[in-house]
């Protein structure tokens, strides 16, 4: 035991050291106890890495002084709704060759992991909530997989009283009974990605061995077995899973998905700079996409052109942002950013990533060129 604690207490040592933080001893105690253990963290190298990545991690807890709001890959994102996201952990199990993040272990551009503290962000959440007001989802959405989070339960528990409903995206892998029954307590719908019915062109589309199987039993289990709502939530690739699409359509109907939420969210696949994108012969408009849709709705009978409406989701007012467009600010680097020439550094209590080559420690003077969704990027000057 005691070696046991000694080597975790080498293990945080480098953590700390990546996020460059101080904190008391007592404190360095607990979280070398609490997040050594998990499976997420791997040490197979002398640097933290996350374990389905291989990437660095950097854990960020509040001694950290790395704010949850500014960045779309940890904290709470407030797009001006009554919808919450929370980014509990980067990374994911699969590689799929749609992926707008570019996520999993075949990355190109993906450098750098996070994982947040759950007590910290549900502190963040709980202050974003009561900004909102009544009638808050929490939607639990990370650029990777939820569920390879390994405090789920606890950040789950922590802003349960601060929402009104509970939604969680996932491709349902490390889902099981014991798990469903922990996801049940807390979770109003999931959103289950499933975007084939073939074994073969499941290897395919996730870019890794897909347990099919296993993921339609998940699905059914949800539907069947428990009071959560599922949403079955297929990525349509034209000329890849065309046939795929009606047969889903099917599954969900037959296995009861959709209980207070709709049973379907089809999404168009769209191409982002910086995700992948697999090789698709003709590309579908917004409105062939809608028409293929609505056509598919007079067939099966079921609404799958969705609106925001169909979630609760209404206009309310964004947390104020403390910085502007075109501002031009100096600031000292804290920590490593998610891609390439990708630097974090804070401003006003906002994480803003830095395009720049400098390291962390040093200091930067860059312009900030977006602010959009209270999310900040700057640019070197
Ligand atoms: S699309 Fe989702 S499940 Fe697939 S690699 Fe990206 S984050 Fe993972």
């Amino acid at each position: 035991m005691i070696s046991e604690y000694e080597d975790e207490q080498d293990k945080v040592f480098l953590l700390r050291n990546f996020i460059e933080v101080r904190i008391s001893k007592k404190r360095y105690e607990k979280l070398a106890k609490k997040y050594t253990k998990e499976h997420i963290i791997s040490f197979k190298s002398d640097k933290t890495l996350n374990h389905f990545t291989q990437r660095p991690l950097i854990f960020i807890t509040k001694e950290s002084g790395i704010p949850l709001l500014g960045h779309p890959a940890f904290g709470v994102i407030d797009r001006g709704t009554n919808l919450i996201q929370v980014r509990p952990v980067t990374g994911c199990n699969l590689n799929c060759i749609f992926c707008s993040v570019d996520e999993g272990r075949a990355s190109r551009t993906r450098r750098t992991d996070y994982i947040v503290e759950p007590e910290y962000l549900a502190e963040v959440f709980d202050h974003v909530s009561s900004f909102k007001g009544e009638g808050v989802e929490a939607h639990i959405d990370c650029q990777g997989e939820p569920l390879i989070y390994p405090y789920m339960e606890e950040l789950l528990e922590r802003i349960k009283n601060s929402a009104s409903v509970v939604s969680i995206q996932t491709n349902g892998i490390f889902i099981n009974e014991r798990k469903l029954e922990i996801l049940e307590k807390y979770v109003t719908r999931i959103n289950l990605s499933l975007n084939t019915l073939d074994e073969r062109r499941a290897d395919f589309i996730h870019g890794a061995r897909y347990p099919l199987k296993h993921v339609l039993r998940v699905a059914e289990m949800i539907a069947k077995n428990t009071t959560i709502d599922l949403l079955i939530a297929p990525v349509w690739l034209p000329g890849i899973n065309d046939e795929d699409i009606p047969r889903i359509i099917d599954f969900a109907l037959d296995i009861g998905a959709g209980k207070r939420f709709p049973p379907l969210g089809i999404q168009k696949f769209i191409k982002y700079k910086t995700g992948r994108k697999p090789k698709i012969k003709r590309y579908q408009t917004f409105d062939d996409f809608y028409r293929r849709l609505q056509a598919l709705e007079k067939e099966y009978g079921v609404k799958l052109v969705l609106h925001r409406e169909d979630f609760g989701i209404e206009r309310r007012p964004r947390i104020p942002s403390p910085i502007k467009k075109g501002e031009r600010l100096k600031a000292r680097i804290i920590a490593e950013g998610r891609t390439q020439n990708e630097m974090l550094c804070v401003v006003r209590n906002r994480v803003v990533s830095v395009i720049t080559e400098k390291k962390t420690g040093d200091f930067v003077n860059f312009e900030v060129k977006r602010t959009k969704d209270g999310l900040f990027l700057g640019v070197e000057i």
